[in-house]
């Protein structure tokens, strides 16, 4: 499994969402059904510049993520959902509306 993290200037395009702090940029968003693949970047705590790259499956309505990857060392070490899955799910939240 990767664990890279990716520079802000080797991320292509612009992101459909970017969160107010800047750390969460969100480029894909996907319906599956009742479920919405997200795939997104966000910036590392420790390394400012890079950015771990975050795919979810999440089910609106719920707080639930189906399913998830995350190239941060917690999710490959521990294989649970990490901070970064769960900062992407918030920042896509908390936009929603305004996509609507
Ligand atoms: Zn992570």
């Amino acid at each position: 499994m990767d664990t890279r993290m990716t520079k802000l200037e080797d991320i292509l395009g612009s992101p459909i969402i970017l969160s107010r702090d800047k750390q969460t940029r969100i480029y894909g968003l996907n319906s599956k059904g009742r479920e919405i693949d997200i795939s997104a970047y966000t910036e590392s705590e420790s390394r400012k510049g890079y950015f771990h790259k975050v795919e979810i499956e999440y089910l609106p309505g719920s707080l639930h993520l189906v399913n998830g990857n995350c190239t941060c060392e917690s999710f490959h070490y521990f294989g649970m959902p990490c901070k970064h899955m769960l900062k992407v799910r918030n920042v896509y939240i908390k936009n929603k509306k305004k996509l609507d």
